[in-house]
């Protein structure tokens, strides 16, 4: 059988020199607009041979930090400054985007679950096909920030996914240079629909990271970002870190283990925290209550954390269902080689 074809077509040449700013067009039928259109923006900047780099941010509509430093990054980046090619993605999964919200309101597709994709699946699963069938092909590496999303609040980091193939040195490597305060490791399925592992699947470095949330504005994570970038960009040799770059904080490396790192709500009602991201639990200790504001009399419902760690998550919205994750810790690892 052979491979299904791309829904999307674009006027960029991935081949040209210099910097083009154009839109991925992914056909999109509906009452209003028969013949129409998603136009998703892309940027590439192309000056001479060298890696490709892909920079993506919008995967999830209500992460936001991501998407303003790539736009800013597009605007500003000039094409002598780079050796090699850099594409950019500040807002892959654009219906979500536009709304706000973690999920396309096109057709409920959560982007970073659907990886590799499917043209005949709906926009969201077209969008991510489009990118590992044409682009994840061109890449040697992808930055692909997040953030907690509406639900969630963070403590920022940055992450390299494993997969126990010869890239993972490299991720390392980039992720040592992009130099977080706080660099997690994840390593896990390549079919687990994110597109951090997608693109590992095809050989293509992949960092991730949570650079905010809440569906607020972080401008430390902005800033995380753009300093961080630079050096990842620099790491691959597509450009060089401005003189005037700061000197790159201390990283404290981290990983997150299975269900027993994460603490769900038990029942529904109102969640109250009992502990601040950043803080260090141990096992045992109570995580939150959940309150039933309906019943006064009824005692509130304690939550507790399983194993010990470093409380780098938790819920950003008071009401709670069973199922809600409430907290999710990370616990240290030594530095990798
Ligand atoms: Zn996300």
């Amino acid at each position: 059988m052979s491979t299904p074809k791309t829904l999307v077509w674009t006027g960029i040449d991935y081949e040209r020199p210099g910097k083009q700013i154009g839109f991925l067009n992914l056909e999109h039928s509906v009452t209003r607009s028969g013949y129409g259109m998603i136009r998703i923006p892309i940027g590439v900047v192309k000056n001479g041979a060298g890696p490709t780099i892909l920079l993506m941010a919008g995967n999830h509509g209500d992460e936001y930090e991501g998407q303003i430093a790539l736009t800013r990054f597009l605007r500003s980046v000039d094409p002598d400054e780079v050796q090699g090619r850099i594409i950019v993605l500040p807002a892959l999964n654009l219906p979500a985007a536009l709304a706000g919200t973690r999920i396309s309101p096109l057709d409920d597709g959560n982007l970073n679950r659907v990886f590799p994709g499917d043209p005949r699946g709906g926009p969201t699963r077209a969008i991510a096909h489009y990118v590992s069938t044409v682009l994840f092909p061109l890449c040697d590496a992808m930055h692909d920030y997040h953030a907690g999303g509406s639900s969630m609040h963070y403590v920022r980091f940055a992450s390299a996914f494993l997969c126990g193939r010869d890239t993972d040195r490299r991720a390392i490597g980039a992720l040592k240079a992009f130099a977080p305060p706080l660099a997690k490791i994840w390593t896990g399925a390549l079919d687990r629909g994110n597109a951090h592992a997608a693109a590992a699947a095809q050989g293509v470095v992949a960092l991730g990271g949570e650079f905010g949330g809440a569906g607020d504005v972080s401008l430390e994570g902005i800033e995380l970002i753009e300093t961080g970038m630079r050096r990842f960009l620099a790491y691959f040799e597509v450009m060089q870190l401005p003189a005037d770059a700061p000197p790159p904080p201390a990283t404290r490396w981290v990983e997150v283990g299975d269900q027993s790192y994460f603490v769900y709500a038990s029942e529904r009602g109102v969640f109250e925290p009992l502990v601040r991201l950043g803080d260090e639990v141990t096992a045992g200790q109570a995580a939150a209550r959940i309150h039933f504001v309906e019943n006064p009399v009824r005692r509130p419902a304690t939550c507790h954390f399983e194993t010990s760690g470093l409380v780098v998550c938790r819920r950003a919205i008071g009401r709670c269902e069973p199922g809600d994750c409430l907290f999710h810790l990370a616990t240290d690892v030594p530095t990798p080689d």
